[in-house]
Protein backbone atom coordinates (compact mmCIF):
# COMPACT_ATOMS: atom_id res chain seq x y z
CA UNK A 1 0.00 0.00 0.00
CA UNK A 2 0.97 3.50 -1.15
CA UNK A 3 2.13 5.80 1.97
CA UNK A 4 -0.23 9.03 1.12
CA UNK A 5 2.24 12.16 1.80
CA UNK A 6 0.65 14.72 4.21
CA UNK A 7 1.76 18.46 4.33
CA UNK A 8 3.46 18.84 7.15
CA UNK A 9 1.89 21.02 9.96
CA UNK A 10 3.37 21.89 13.33
CA UNK A 11 1.34 19.26 15.21
CA UNK A 12 1.25 16.11 13.51
CA UNK A 13 -1.93 14.70 12.36
CA UNK A 14 -1.80 10.41 13.29
CA UNK A 15 -1.45 7.87 10.62
CA UNK A 16 -3.15 4.22 10.62
CA UNK A 17 -0.72 1.72 10.45
CA UNK A 18 -2.26 -0.88 7.28
CA UNK A 19 -0.02 -3.76 5.97
CA UNK A 20 2.98 -2.37 7.30
CA UNK A 21 2.84 1.03 5.67
CA UNK A 22 2.13 4.64 7.80
CA UNK A 23 -1.21 6.02 5.62
CA UNK A 24 -3.23 8.80 6.13
CA UNK A 25 -6.57 8.38 7.16
CA UNK A 26 -9.34 8.92 4.29
CA UNK A 27 -11.20 11.35 7.05
CA UNK A 28 -11.49 15.22 6.66
CA UNK A 29 -12.01 15.52 10.79
CA UNK A 30 -9.53 15.25 12.91
CA UNK A 31 -10.06 15.57 17.48
CA UNK A 32 -7.42 17.05 18.86
CA UNK A 33 -5.14 15.47 21.52
CA UNK A 34 -4.28 17.74 24.41
CA UNK A 35 -2.07 17.20 27.56
CA UNK A 36 -4.27 17.70 30.47
CA UNK A 37 -1.54 19.06 32.32
CA UNK A 38 0.01 21.95 30.31
CA UNK A 39 -3.34 22.10 27.87
CA UNK A 40 -0.56 21.81 25.00
CA UNK A 41 -2.16 20.46 21.98
CA UNK A 42 -0.21 17.43 21.50
CA UNK A 43 -1.17 15.78 18.24
CA UNK A 44 -4.96 15.42 15.91
CA UNK A 45 -6.63 12.31 15.73
CA UNK A 46 -8.18 11.36 12.68
CA UNK A 47 -11.49 10.31 13.00
CA UNK A 48 -11.35 7.65 10.29
CA UNK A 49 -13.35 5.94 8.44
CA UNK A 50 -15.09 2.87 7.21
CA UNK A 51 -12.77 3.01 3.90
CA UNK A 52 -10.00 3.07 6.35
CA UNK A 53 -11.33 0.05 8.54
CA UNK A 54 -11.71 -1.95 5.05
CA UNK A 55 -8.36 -1.20 3.94
CA UNK A 56 -7.28 -2.46 8.00
CA UNK A 57 -9.28 -5.24 7.42
CA UNK A 58 -8.22 -6.52 3.92
CA UNK A 59 -5.12 -6.44 4.78
CA UNK A 60 -5.31 -8.47 8.04
CA UNK A 61 -7.13 -11.18 6.43
CA UNK A 62 -4.55 -11.48 3.24
CA UNK A 63 -1.73 -11.78 5.98
CA UNK A 64 -3.75 -14.30 8.49
CA UNK A 65 -3.16 -17.33 6.59
CA UNK A 66 0.39 -17.69 6.36
CA UNK A 67 0.77 -15.86 9.93
CA UNK A 68 -0.98 -18.92 11.24
CA UNK A 69 1.52 -21.19 9.48
CA UNK A 70 4.56 -19.83 10.94
CA UNK A 71 5.12 -22.66 13.75
CA UNK A 72 4.26 -21.59 17.15
CA UNK A 73 7.48 -21.54 18.72
CA UNK A 74 8.72 -19.06 16.08
CA UNK A 75 5.44 -17.17 16.83
CA UNK A 76 6.15 -17.43 20.61
CA UNK A 77 9.64 -16.12 19.29
CA UNK A 78 7.49 -12.69 18.09
CA UNK A 79 5.96 -11.76 20.93
CA UNK A 80 9.50 -12.20 22.95
CA UNK A 81 10.83 -9.78 20.06
CA UNK A 82 7.74 -7.24 20.98
CA UNK A 83 8.41 -7.97 25.02
CA UNK A 84 12.08 -7.18 24.38
CA UNK A 85 11.03 -3.86 22.51
CA UNK A 86 8.59 -2.79 24.86
CA UNK A 87 11.05 -3.29 27.82
CA UNK A 88 13.60 -1.56 26.32
CA UNK A 89 11.10 1.34 25.94
CA UNK A 90 9.14 1.51 28.85
CA UNK A 91 10.39 4.89 30.46
CA UNK A 92 9.48 6.95 27.39
CA UNK A 93 5.61 4.79 26.83
CA UNK A 94 5.42 5.80 30.43
CA UNK A 95 6.23 9.54 29.54
CA UNK A 96 3.75 9.07 26.80
CA UNK A 97 1.07 8.10 29.25
CA UNK A 98 1.80 10.58 31.30
CA UNK A 99 1.68 13.43 28.30
CA UNK A 100 -1.33 11.82 26.84
CA UNK A 101 -3.74 11.32 29.37
CA UNK A 102 -2.29 13.12 32.37
CA UNK A 103 -1.64 10.17 34.85
CA UNK A 104 1.03 10.18 37.56
CA UNK A 105 4.22 8.63 36.24
CA UNK A 106 4.50 6.56 38.50
CA UNK A 107 1.19 4.98 37.77
CA UNK A 108 2.18 4.91 34.23
CA UNK A 109 5.41 3.12 34.83
CA UNK A 110 2.93 0.27 36.39
CA UNK A 111 0.50 0.22 33.52
CA UNK A 112 3.56 -0.33 31.32
CA UNK A 113 4.83 -3.16 33.02
CA UNK A 114 1.40 -4.35 33.29
CA UNK A 115 0.63 -4.79 29.53
CA UNK A 116 4.65 -6.36 29.17
CA UNK A 117 3.63 -8.87 31.70
CA UNK A 118 0.25 -9.53 29.50
CA UNK A 119 2.77 -9.70 26.37
CA UNK A 120 5.12 -12.37 29.12
CA UNK A 121 2.21 -14.48 29.39
CA UNK A 122 1.06 -14.81 25.82
CA UNK A 123 5.27 -16.21 24.98
CA UNK A 124 3.98 -18.85 26.77
CA UNK A 125 1.94 -20.22 23.84
CA UNK A 126 3.12 -23.32 22.93
CA UNK A 127 2.27 -24.51 26.51
CA UNK A 128 -0.79 -22.42 26.13
CA UNK A 129 -1.77 -23.45 22.82
CA UNK A 130 -2.01 -27.41 23.70
CA UNK A 131 -5.34 -29.63 22.74
CA UNK A 132 -6.65 -32.74 24.52
CA UNK A 133 -6.77 -36.03 23.65
CA UNK A 134 -8.81 -38.98 24.84
CA UNK A 135 -7.52 -42.06 23.29
CA UNK A 136 -9.62 -45.55 23.12
CA UNK A 137 -13.48 -43.71 23.17
CA UNK A 138 -14.54 -46.78 21.02
CA UNK A 139 -12.54 -49.45 19.69
CA UNK A 140 -9.81 -48.33 17.01
CA UNK A 141 -11.12 -45.01 17.51
CA UNK A 142 -9.34 -41.95 19.18
CA UNK A 143 -10.45 -38.23 19.48
CA UNK A 144 -8.14 -35.63 19.45
CA UNK A 145 -9.33 -31.54 20.30
CA UNK A 146 -6.81 -28.67 18.80
CA UNK A 147 -6.95 -25.02 18.75
CA UNK A 148 -6.62 -23.17 16.13
CA UNK A 149 -6.96 -19.28 15.44
CA UNK A 150 -10.10 -17.38 15.06
CA UNK A 151 -8.93 -15.08 12.39
CA UNK A 152 -8.93 -11.70 12.62
CA UNK A 153 -9.46 -9.99 15.64
CA UNK A 154 -10.05 -6.37 16.42
CA UNK A 155 -9.81 -4.39 19.47
CA UNK A 156 -11.36 -1.34 20.84
CA UNK A 157 -9.82 0.25 23.88
CA UNK A 158 -10.60 2.91 26.05
CA UNK A 159 -8.36 6.26 27.30
CA UNK A 160 -7.32 5.69 30.95
CA UNK A 161 -5.47 2.72 30.18
CA UNK A 162 -3.54 3.68 26.77
CA UNK A 163 -0.92 1.47 27.33
CA UNK A 164 -2.10 -1.41 29.46
CA UNK A 165 -5.18 -2.39 27.92
CA UNK A 166 -4.29 -2.78 24.34
CA UNK A 167 -1.62 -5.12 25.61
CA UNK A 168 -3.83 -7.32 27.16
CA UNK A 169 -5.14 -7.97 23.59
CA UNK A 170 -2.85 -7.78 20.94
CA UNK A 171 0.03 -10.51 22.21
CA UNK A 172 -1.94 -13.23 22.83
CA UNK A 173 -4.24 -12.76 19.92
CA UNK A 174 -1.10 -12.34 17.46
CA UNK A 175 0.23 -15.25 19.49
CA UNK A 176 -2.37 -17.36 19.05
CA UNK A 177 -2.06 -16.48 14.95
CA UNK A 178 -4.76 -14.53 14.35
CA UNK A 179 -3.86 -11.05 12.70
CA UNK A 180 -5.32 -7.81 14.44
CA UNK A 181 -6.61 -4.48 14.07
CA UNK A 182 -6.23 -2.12 17.25
CA UNK A 183 -8.69 1.16 17.41
CA UNK A 184 -7.24 2.75 19.82
CA UNK A 185 -9.04 5.93 22.14
CA UNK A 186 -9.91 8.83 20.30
CA UNK A 187 -8.36 10.92 23.81
CA UNK A 188 -4.98 9.07 24.24
CA UNK A 189 -4.05 7.30 20.46
CA UNK A 190 -0.15 8.35 20.47
CA UNK A 191 0.97 5.47 23.09
CA UNK A 192 -0.37 2.84 20.54
CA UNK A 193 1.09 4.65 17.64
CA UNK A 194 4.34 4.17 19.64
CA UNK A 195 3.61 0.32 20.56
CA UNK A 196 3.11 -0.04 16.69
CA UNK A 197 6.31 2.12 15.70
CA UNK A 198 7.75 -0.46 17.76
CA UNK A 199 6.03 -3.57 15.93
CA UNK A 200 7.17 -2.04 12.82
CA UNK A 201 10.78 -3.04 13.56
CA UNK A 202 10.25 -6.50 14.61
CA UNK A 203 11.29 -8.57 11.52
CA UNK A 204 9.58 -11.72 12.90
CA UNK A 205 5.89 -10.13 13.00
CA UNK A 206 4.95 -9.49 8.94
CA UNK A 207 3.23 -6.81 7.72
CA UNK A 208 -0.25 -7.16 8.04
CA UNK A 209 -0.10 -9.20 11.01
CA UNK A 210 -1.02 -6.19 13.17
CA UNK A 211 -2.74 -3.03 12.28
CA UNK A 212 -3.89 0.31 13.67
CA UNK A 213 -6.73 2.46 12.63
CA UNK A 214 -7.38 5.45 14.51
CA UNK A 215 -10.92 7.41 15.19
CA UNK A 216 -14.11 7.43 17.16
CA UNK A 217 -17.55 6.08 16.22
CA UNK A 218 -17.38 5.69 12.77
CA UNK A 219 -14.05 3.55 12.48
CA UNK A 220 -15.93 1.32 15.66
CA UNK A 221 -19.31 0.92 13.57
CA UNK A 222 -17.01 0.13 10.55
CA UNK A 223 -14.97 -2.88 13.05
CA UNK A 224 -18.12 -3.85 13.96
CA UNK A 225 -20.18 -4.44 10.60
CA UNK A 226 -17.01 -5.33 8.34
CA UNK A 227 -17.24 -8.92 7.06
CA UNK A 228 -13.73 -9.83 7.16
CA UNK A 229 -13.38 -9.47 11.28
CA UNK A 230 -14.16 -12.79 13.36
CA UNK A 231 -13.89 -11.18 16.67
CA UNK A 232 -14.05 -8.19 18.86
CA UNK A 233 -12.15 -7.42 22.00
CA UNK A 234 -13.59 -3.96 23.80
CA UNK A 235 -13.20 -2.23 27.12
CA UNK A 236 -15.12 1.10 27.83
CA UNK A 237 -17.87 2.09 29.71
CA UNK A 238 -20.85 -0.40 30.51
CA UNK A 239 -23.40 1.48 27.74
CA UNK A 240 -20.83 1.24 24.83
CA UNK A 241 -19.82 -2.65 26.28
CA UNK A 242 -23.61 -3.25 25.40
CA UNK A 243 -24.01 -1.90 22.08
CA UNK A 244 -20.49 -3.51 20.93
CA UNK A 245 -22.09 -6.86 21.70
CA UNK A 246 -25.19 -6.09 20.25
CA UNK A 247 -24.21 -4.50 17.25
CA UNK A 248 -20.57 -6.52 17.06
CA UNK A 249 -22.85 -10.32 17.01
CA UNK A 250 -25.41 -9.42 14.49
CA UNK A 251 -22.52 -9.81 11.87
CA UNK A 252 -21.85 -13.23 13.24
CA UNK A 253 -18.78 -11.80 15.19
CA UNK A 254 -17.28 -13.53 18.67
CA UNK A 255 -17.43 -10.26 21.09
CA UNK A 256 -15.90 -10.15 24.82
CA UNK A 257 -17.16 -6.63 25.99
CA UNK A 258 -15.69 -4.99 29.41
CA UNK A 259 -17.59 -2.22 31.08
CA UNK A 260 -17.52 -0.02 33.93
CA UNK A 261 -17.64 -0.24 37.07
CA UNK A 262 -18.57 1.07 41.01
CA UNK A 263 -16.47 -0.52 42.64
CA UNK A 264 -16.97 -0.35 46.72
CA UNK A 265 -14.56 -0.76 49.70
CA UNK A 266 -16.01 -2.19 53.23
CA UNK A 267 -14.15 -0.74 55.88
CA UNK A 268 -15.09 -3.28 58.94
CA UNK A 269 -15.06 -1.99 62.35
CA UNK A 270 -11.21 -4.27 63.48
CA UNK A 271 -9.65 -3.19 60.19
CA UNK A 272 -6.52 -1.22 60.97
CA UNK A 273 -7.09 2.13 59.47
CA UNK A 274 -3.22 3.05 59.32
CA UNK A 275 -3.23 0.60 56.41
CA UNK A 276 -6.62 0.70 54.72
CA UNK A 277 -6.67 4.60 55.03
CA UNK A 278 -4.00 4.81 52.51
CA UNK A 279 -4.79 1.92 50.55
CA UNK A 280 -8.32 3.58 50.29
CA UNK A 281 -6.81 6.79 48.62
CA UNK A 282 -4.81 5.36 46.02
CA UNK A 283 -7.67 2.97 44.99
CA UNK A 284 -10.36 6.06 44.83
CA UNK A 285 -8.21 8.86 44.03
CA UNK A 286 -5.04 7.53 41.91
CA UNK A 287 -5.19 8.17 38.28
CA UNK A 288 -7.90 10.51 39.62
CA UNK A 289 -10.39 8.07 40.15
CA UNK A 290 -9.96 6.93 36.26
CA UNK A 291 -9.96 3.24 36.73
CA UNK A 292 -12.27 0.59 36.36
CA UNK A 293 -10.73 -0.93 39.44
CA UNK A 294 -11.24 1.98 41.58
CA UNK A 295 -12.40 1.82 44.90
CA UNK A 296 -15.57 4.67 44.60
CA UNK A 297 -17.87 3.64 47.37
CA UNK A 298 -16.29 3.56 51.21
CA UNK A 299 -18.81 1.72 53.13
CA UNK A 300 -18.20 1.76 56.96
CA UNK A 301 -19.25 -0.80 59.46
CA UNK A 302 -19.47 0.19 63.02
CA UNK A 303 -20.93 2.14 65.49
CA UNK A 304 -21.21 5.92 65.58
CA UNK A 305 -17.83 6.14 67.59
CA UNK A 306 -16.04 4.70 64.59
CA UNK A 307 -18.34 5.86 62.02
CA UNK A 308 -16.75 8.97 62.65
CA UNK A 309 -13.23 7.77 63.06
CA UNK A 310 -13.15 6.45 59.51
CA UNK A 311 -15.21 9.38 58.39
CA UNK A 312 -12.52 11.84 59.64
CA UNK A 313 -9.31 9.50 59.26
CA UNK A 314 -10.55 9.89 55.29
CA UNK A 315 -11.33 13.14 54.98
CA UNK A 316 -7.78 14.32 56.50
CA UNK A 317 -6.19 11.67 54.02
CA UNK A 318 -7.69 12.88 51.00
CA UNK A 319 -7.58 16.67 52.01
CA UNK A 320 -3.20 15.85 52.29
CA UNK A 321 -3.50 13.94 48.89
CA UNK A 322 -0.86 15.20 47.08
CA UNK A 323 -2.49 16.39 43.77
CA UNK A 324 -0.96 17.78 40.77
CA UNK A 325 0.37 17.60 37.33
CA UNK A 326 1.50 13.55 36.50
CA UNK A 327 5.02 14.30 36.08
CA UNK A 328 5.47 15.38 39.59
CA UNK A 329 6.36 12.00 41.15
CA UNK A 330 4.98 12.90 44.56
CA UNK A 331 1.31 13.27 42.78
CA UNK A 332 -1.42 10.37 43.53
CA UNK A 333 -4.28 12.39 41.96
CA UNK A 334 -3.09 14.18 38.84
CA UNK A 335 -5.08 15.93 36.51
CA UNK A 336 -8.45 13.60 35.15
CA UNK A 337 -8.10 13.09 30.98
CA UNK A 338 -9.63 16.58 30.27
CA UNK A 339 -12.01 19.94 30.93
CA UNK A 340 -15.33 18.06 29.51
CA UNK A 341 -14.37 14.68 31.92
CA UNK A 342 -13.66 17.10 34.85
CA UNK A 343 -17.03 19.18 34.46
CA UNK A 344 -19.12 15.95 34.09
CA UNK A 345 -18.23 14.84 37.16
CA UNK A 346 -18.39 18.03 38.91
CA UNK A 347 -21.71 18.40 37.52
CA UNK A 348 -22.62 14.66 39.37
CA UNK A 349 -21.03 16.37 42.44
CA UNK A 350 -23.22 19.37 42.37
CA UNK A 351 -26.90 16.93 41.91
CA UNK A 352 -25.68 14.27 44.76
CA UNK A 353 -25.99 17.71 46.84
CA UNK A 354 -28.74 19.05 45.70
CA UNK A 355 -30.32 15.52 46.65
CA UNK A 356 -29.23 15.70 50.48
CA UNK A 357 -25.87 14.45 49.76
CA UNK A 358 -23.12 16.34 52.78
CA UNK A 359 -20.14 17.48 51.25
CA UNK A 360 -17.38 16.42 53.20
CA UNK A 361 -14.11 17.12 51.11
CA UNK A 362 -14.68 19.44 48.13
CA UNK A 363 -11.66 18.65 45.85
CA UNK A 364 -13.43 21.26 43.44
CA UNK A 365 -11.35 23.90 44.86
CA UNK A 366 -8.47 22.56 43.09
CA UNK A 367 -8.26 22.94 39.48
CA UNK A 368 -5.09 23.46 36.58
CA UNK A 369 -4.95 25.80 33.81
CA UNK A 370 -6.21 23.13 31.67
CA UNK A 371 -9.02 22.92 33.66
CA UNK A 372 -8.69 19.09 33.92
CA UNK A 373 -7.71 18.56 37.60
CA UNK A 374 -9.81 18.46 40.28
CA UNK A 375 -8.92 17.40 43.90
CA UNK A 376 -10.48 14.17 45.80
CA UNK A 377 -13.32 14.73 46.65
CA UNK A 378 -15.48 12.71 50.03
CA UNK A 379 -19.14 13.17 50.09
CA UNK A 380 -21.42 10.92 52.49
CA UNK A 381 -24.23 9.62 50.40
CA UNK A 382 -28.15 10.57 51.77
CA UNK A 383 -29.34 7.96 49.89
CA UNK A 384 -28.20 4.24 49.31
CA UNK A 385 -29.97 4.34 45.64
CA UNK A 386 -28.90 7.58 44.79
CA UNK A 387 -26.48 8.10 41.44
CA UNK A 388 -23.80 9.22 44.17
CA UNK A 389 -23.70 5.71 45.46
CA UNK A 390 -24.56 3.61 42.61
CA UNK A 391 -23.53 4.86 39.30
CA UNK A 392 -19.76 5.58 37.79
CA UNK A 393 -18.54 8.87 37.68
CA UNK A 394 -15.13 8.08 37.17
CA UNK A 395 -13.20 10.77 38.64
CA UNK A 396 -11.68 11.68 41.76
CA UNK A 397 -15.22 11.50 43.94
CA UNK A 398 -15.68 9.06 47.61
CA UNK A 399 -19.17 7.98 48.36
CA UNK A 400 -19.40 7.74 52.06
CA UNK A 401 -21.96 4.94 53.33
CA UNK A 402 -22.55 3.70 56.40
CA UNK A 403 -23.82 0.49 57.52
CA UNK A 404 -24.80 -1.71 60.93
CA UNK A 405 -22.83 -5.07 60.26
CA UNK A 406 -21.43 -7.48 57.02
CA UNK A 407 -25.09 -8.29 56.11
CA UNK A 408 -26.03 -5.02 55.25
CA UNK A 409 -22.35 -4.33 53.62
CA UNK A 410 -23.42 -7.48 51.53
CA UNK A 411 -26.91 -6.46 50.72
CA UNK A 412 -25.83 -3.09 49.17
CA UNK A 413 -22.51 -4.49 47.78
CA UNK A 414 -24.78 -6.87 46.16
CA UNK A 415 -27.54 -4.73 44.97
CA UNK A 416 -25.12 -3.11 42.39
CA UNK A 417 -25.51 -3.48 38.71
CA UNK A 418 -21.72 -3.63 38.38
CA UNK A 419 -19.60 -6.51 39.54
CA UNK A 420 -16.11 -5.83 38.78
CA UNK A 421 -14.19 -5.22 42.09
CA UNK A 422 -14.90 -5.57 45.91
CA UNK A 423 -12.32 -4.79 48.80
CA UNK A 424 -12.94 -5.69 52.58
CA UNK A 425 -10.91 -4.24 54.97
CA UNK A 426 -10.99 -6.68 58.28
CA UNK A 427 -8.25 -8.41 60.54
CA UNK A 428 -11.07 -11.01 61.11
CA UNK A 429 -10.79 -14.51 58.90
CA UNK A 430 -14.43 -15.32 59.76
CA UNK A 431 -15.53 -12.06 57.98
CA UNK A 432 -13.06 -12.27 54.48
CA UNK A 433 -14.36 -16.42 54.44
CA UNK A 434 -17.89 -15.00 54.46
CA UNK A 435 -17.52 -12.01 52.41
CA UNK A 436 -15.10 -13.95 49.39
CA UNK A 437 -17.87 -16.67 49.47
CA UNK A 438 -20.97 -13.96 49.48
CA UNK A 439 -19.77 -11.24 47.60
CA UNK A 440 -20.86 -10.69 43.98
CA UNK A 441 -18.26 -9.48 42.00
CA UNK A 442 -15.05 -11.20 40.10
CA UNK A 443 -11.60 -9.38 41.49
CA UNK A 444 -11.89 -9.23 45.21
CA UNK A 445 -9.00 -7.47 47.44
CA UNK A 446 -8.71 -8.66 50.90
CA UNK A 447 -6.80 -5.93 52.70
CA UNK A 448 -5.76 -4.86 49.45
CA UNK A 449 -7.13 -1.48 47.70
CA UNK A 450 -6.44 -2.43 43.75
CA UNK A 451 -7.11 -5.78 42.90
CA UNK A 452 -5.97 -6.20 39.83
CA UNK A 453 -5.25 -9.74 39.07
CA UNK A 454 -1.82 -10.39 36.86
CA UNK A 455 -1.68 -11.30 33.43
CA UNK A 456 -1.87 -15.10 34.23
CA UNK A 457 -5.30 -15.01 35.65
CA UNK A 458 -8.57 -13.42 34.02
CA UNK A 459 -9.69 -9.55 34.38
CA UNK A 460 -12.90 -11.53 35.96
CA UNK A 461 -15.73 -8.77 35.64
CA UNK A 462 -19.24 -9.98 36.46
CA UNK A 463 -22.54 -8.71 35.79
CA UNK A 464 -22.77 -5.41 33.82
CA UNK A 465 -19.23 -5.09 34.44
CA UNK A 466 -18.83 -7.50 31.76
CA UNK A 467 -20.78 -8.82 28.48
CA UNK A 468 -20.05 -12.05 27.47
CA UNK A 469 -18.37 -15.07 29.32
CA UNK A 470 -14.54 -14.72 28.29
CA UNK A 471 -12.15 -12.34 29.96
CA UNK A 472 -9.15 -10.58 28.86
CA UNK A 473 -5.74 -12.27 30.22
CA UNK A 474 -5.33 -16.01 31.42
CA UNK A 475 -6.36 -18.46 29.78
CA UNK A 476 -9.47 -16.89 28.59
CA UNK A 477 -7.83 -15.27 26.20
CA UNK A 478 -6.77 -18.34 24.93
CA UNK A 479 -10.22 -19.48 24.58
CA UNK A 480 -11.26 -16.46 23.26
CA UNK A 481 -8.82 -16.30 20.59
CA UNK A 482 -9.22 -19.78 19.07
CA UNK A 483 -11.75 -22.09 17.57
CA UNK A 484 -11.70 -25.44 18.61
CA UNK A 485 -11.85 -28.14 16.37
CA UNK A 486 -12.21 -31.75 17.26
CA UNK A 487 -11.09 -35.13 15.30
CA UNK A 488 -12.93 -37.95 15.76
CA UNK A 489 -10.85 -40.91 14.21
CA UNK A 490 -10.76 -44.53 13.39
CA UNK A 491 -7.97 -46.58 12.20
P1 LIG B 1 -15.92 4.68 26.10
O1 LIG B 1 -16.97 3.62 26.16
O2 LIG B 1 -16.36 6.08 25.96
O3 LIG B 1 -14.93 4.41 24.85
C1 LIG B 1 -14.30 3.17 24.67
C2 LIG B 1 -14.08 2.95 23.17
O4 LIG B 1 -15.33 2.86 22.51
C3 LIG B 1 -13.31 4.09 22.51
O5 LIG B 1 -12.35 3.51 21.64
C4 LIG B 1 -14.38 4.87 21.77
O6 LIG B 1 -13.91 5.43 20.57
C5 LIG B 1 -15.45 3.84 21.49
N1 LIG B 1 -16.82 4.37 21.59
C6 LIG B 1 -17.32 5.10 22.62
N2 LIG B 1 -18.64 5.38 22.40
C7 LIG B 1 -18.95 4.80 21.22
C8 LIG B 1 -20.17 4.74 20.45
N3 LIG B 1 -21.29 5.30 20.87
N4 LIG B 1 -20.13 4.09 19.27
C9 LIG B 1 -18.99 3.50 18.84
N5 LIG B 1 -17.82 3.53 19.53
C10 LIG B 1 -17.81 4.17 20.70
O7 LIG B 1 -14.97 4.48 27.38
P2 LIG B 1 -13.84 5.47 27.90
O8 LIG B 1 -14.48 6.68 28.49
O9 LIG B 1 -12.77 5.63 26.90
O10 LIG B 1 -13.22 4.57 29.08
C11 LIG B 1 -13.65 4.60 30.39
C12 LIG B 1 -14.61 3.46 30.69
O11 LIG B 1 -13.97 2.21 30.48
C13 LIG B 1 -15.07 3.45 32.14
O12 LIG B 1 -16.44 3.16 32.17
C14 LIG B 1 -14.25 2.32 32.75
O13 LIG B 1 -14.83 1.72 33.90
C15 LIG B 1 -14.19 1.37 31.61
N6 LIG B 1 -13.09 0.43 31.76
C16 LIG B 1 -13.40 -0.87 32.05
C17 LIG B 1 -12.39 -1.78 32.25
C18 LIG B 1 -12.70 -3.21 32.58
O14 LIG B 1 -11.79 -4.01 32.58
N7 LIG B 1 -13.95 -3.56 32.88
C19 LIG B 1 -11.04 -1.38 32.14
C20 LIG B 1 -10.78 -0.04 31.83
C21 LIG B 1 -11.81 0.85 31.63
Amino acid sequence: MATVEQPRTEVETLRNYIGGEWVASAADDALDDIDPATGELLARVPLSTVADVDAAAKAARAAQPEWAAVPVARRARAVFALREALWAEREELAQLVTQDMGKALDDARGEVVRGIESTEAACGIPTLLKGDTLGGIAKGMDVEMWRQPVGVVAAITPFNFPAMIPLWFLPFAIACGNSFILKPSERDPRTSARILELIDGIEEIPAGVVNLVHGAHESVNGLLDHPEIDAISFVGQASTALYVMERGTRSGKRVQALGGAKNSMVVMDDADLGDAVPAMMQSAFGNAGQRCLAGSVAVVVGDEARRSEVRSALAEAARDLPTGPGTDESVICPPMVARDARDRVSDAVDRALAEGAEMVVDGRERTNEAGALMGPTVVAAADRESELAREELFGPVLALLEVDDLGEALEFVNSSRYGNASVIFTQSGAAVRRYRAEVEAGMIGVNVGVPAPVAWFPFAGWKDSMVGDLHANGMDAIEFYTRKKVMTTRW
